[in-house]
């Protein structure tokens, strides 16, 4: 069962970006590090290739699970994922308002 899943929204809680909030684009299930567009950004040298040109990008570098909170959809406020069970399947809930997280 996944703790983060893509879409969800999460407040950073260490590094520079400390604070800010964001959805997660993307999991990145075998490092468990997620990436959250425009949060802990990092400058990458590109060079121009084709159609594509060279410059500098910012690309958002993956936050590791200890490092975001998950921002409840119901409750609004930062919150740890627990897990229960909803008929055969195990779902995520708001360990603050015990409500499900995943819309269905
Ligand atoms: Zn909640």
């Amino acid at each position: 069962m996944l703790k983060f899943k893509k879409g969800d929204t999460v407040k950073i809680t260490a590094g520079k970006d400390k604070g800010r909030e964001g959805k997660i684009e993307k999991v990145l299930l075998t490092e468990s590090k997620v990436i959250v567009p425009g949060v802990n950004l990092y400058k990458k040298h590109v060079k121009g290739f084709g159609d594509v040109k060279g410059g500098v990008y910012d690309i958002p570098r993956p936050l590791g699970y200890g490092k975001v909170a998950l921002i409840c959809p119901k409750c609004k406020k930062m919150t740890r994922v627990g897990f229960s069970m909803a008929g055969d399947a195990k779902v995520r809930i708001c360990k603050k308002c015990k409500k499900e997280i995943d819309t269905k």
